[in-house]
C-alpha cells in the first residue's frame, strides 16, 4: 500500500482497536434498563386448582403495591437500598407472606423473624435472626449495617439492640395469624414437614438496580413452620439468602434454607457472573460473543445454581438484577410469588412458571 495509506498490518491493528472498544462497552448499551426492580414473595409446589381468583387477586395486589412502592423510589432516582426495604416492609406488613406480620409459627408456637440486606455499592451488609417483638425486620437487619460495627445480631441481643435503636416493641399477636397456627397445629396433629403444611415458602425479597449504577438486595422470613432448637435458615445469611455486589449482580433467595446455605446460592450465582465477567474480557483478543450470548449468561448461571440446588435435594427459587438492567427469576418449584418492574416499561406479577407476559431481558 503506498502514500499515506495504512498498510496491512496497522489495518489489522485498528480494526483489532475498534473491536476492543465496541467489546468494552456495556452489553446492551442502547436499550439497557437505567434502573430495574425485582421482587418475590416465596416460592413452593403451588396447585393452581387451589388457587382462587380472589386468592390470586389478594396476592396479585400485595404484590404489586410492593413493586410499585420500589419502582416509584427507582424511577424518581432514588436508592436500591431504599426500593428495596419500601418493597419488603410493604410485604412484611402484608399478612399473605411469610415475614413480619403472618410469619410462620415456631415449634414452640411463637414467631421468630430472620432478615438481612446488603449494598452493592460496597457490600456493606446487616442481619438479624429469631427477632420476636419487630415489626420491620428488614429495618431493623439495616440498622444493624449502619448504626452498629457488626453484620450480624441474633435473639435477644438483637432486641436490645433495636430497642436501643428506637423501634417500638411488638406483641406477641402482632405477628400471629389463625392460618399459620393451624398450619402449625396440623404439623404437629399429623407429624408432617413444613413442606406438608405449607405448600410454599412465604419469604419475601427485593433485588434492585437504581439509576447511578449501584444494586442492592434484601430478603425478609418467617423461617419454616415448626422450626425448633433456635434453627436458622438461608435468608439472612448474607452469601446464602442475599448478596450484592455492583461488579456483579443482587440475589435474593427462598426455598429450602438448609439447601441454600450449603450451596451459597446468592454469593455463588454473583461469584459465577464475575468469572464470566472475566473470562470475557481475556475473549475480547480471541473473538467476539455475540450480544445474544452475553445476555443470555446471568439467566444461566441463575438456573445452573438452582439446579445444583435441586440436584442436592432442595427446592426453591431466586430473583437476580444485573448491572445492565436484566431483572431474572429462577425457581424449581411450580411457582413463586414474583414481579418485576424497569424503566424500560416491565411492569408485572406472576405467580405460576411461564407466566411472565414480557422478557425483562433487554435484547428481547
Ligand atoms: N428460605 C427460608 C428458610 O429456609 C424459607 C422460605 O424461603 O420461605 O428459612
Amino acid at each position: 500500500m503506498g502514500g499515506g495509506g495504512l498498510d496491512l498490518a496497522a489495518m489489522k491493528k485498528l480494526i483489532a482497536l475498534v473491536a476492543l472498544a465496541l467489546m468494552s462497552q456495556p452489553a446492551f448499551a442502547e436499550d439497557a434498563p437505567k434502573w430495574s426492580l425485582a421482587i418475590h414473595g416465596g416460592a413452593g409446589t403451588l396447585d393452581p386448582a387451589q388457587m382462587t381468583p380472589e386468592k390470586r387477586a389478594a396476592y396479585e395486589a400485595d404484590l404489586q403495591a410492593a413493586l410499585d412502592a420500589g419502582a416509584k423510589i427507582l424511577a424518581g432516582g432514588g436508592d436500591a437500598m431504599d426500593a428495596v426495604k419500601a418493597a419488603i416492609i410493604i410485604m412484611e406488613d402484608s399478612p399473605l407472606f411469610n415475614a413480619g406480620k403472618g410469619a410462620v409459627f415456631t415449634w414452640d408456637g411463637t414467631n421468630e423473624l430472620d432478615a438481612s440486606i446488603m449494598d452493592g455499592r460496597d457490600r456493606s451488609a446487616g442481619a438479624v435472626a429469631g427477632v420476636k417483638t419487630v415489626k420491620n425486620p428488614i429495618l431493623l437487619a439495616d440498622t444493624v449495617r449502619t448504626q452498629s460495627e457488626h453484620v450480624f445480631l441474633v435473639g435477644k441481643g438483637a432486641e436490645e439492640f433495636a430497642v436501643s435503636k428506637g423501634f417500638a416493641v411488638m406483641p406477641p399477636e402482632y405477628f400471629a395469624t389463625p392460618a399459620r397456627r393451624e398450619a402449625l397445629e396440623r404439623l404437629k396433629a399429623e407429624k408432617l414437614s413444613a413442606l406438608d403444611v405449607d405448600h410454599k415458602f412465604g419469604t419475601v425479597g427485593a433485588v434492585a438496580l437504581d439509576t447511578k449504577g449501584n444494586l442492592a438486595a434484601g430478603t425478609s422470613t418467617g423461617g419454616m413452620t415448626g422450626k425448633r432448637w433456635g434453627r436458622v435458615g438461608d435468608a439472612p445469611l448474607i452469601g446464602a439468602g442475599t448478596y450484592a455486589d455492583n461488579r456483579a449482580c443482587a440475589v435474593s433467595a427462598t426455598g429450602w434454607g438448609e439447601y441454600f446455605i450449603r450451596v451459597g446460592v446468592a454469593h455463588e450465582i454473583c461469584a459465577r457472573l464475575r468469572a464470566f465477567e472475566e473470562f470475557r474480557a481475556l475473549e475480547v483478543e480471541g473473538g467476539e460473543v455475540p450480544a445474544e450470548v452475553l445476555a443470555k449468561a446471568p439467566q444461566q448461571i441463575a438456573d445452573s445454581v438452582m439446579a445444583d440446588v435441586a440436584q442436592l435435594g432442595g427446592d426453591g427459587g431466586v430473583i437476580v438484577v444485573t448491572p445492565e438492567g436484566q431483572a431474572i427469576f429462577s425457581f424449581n418449584t411450580t411457582g413463586m410469588y414474583r414481579g418485576r418492574a424497569t424503566s424500560t416499561g416491565v411492569n408485572e406479577v406472576a405467580i405460576f412458571g411461564g407466566e411472565e407476559k414480557v422478557s425483562a431481558t433487554p435484547d428481547h
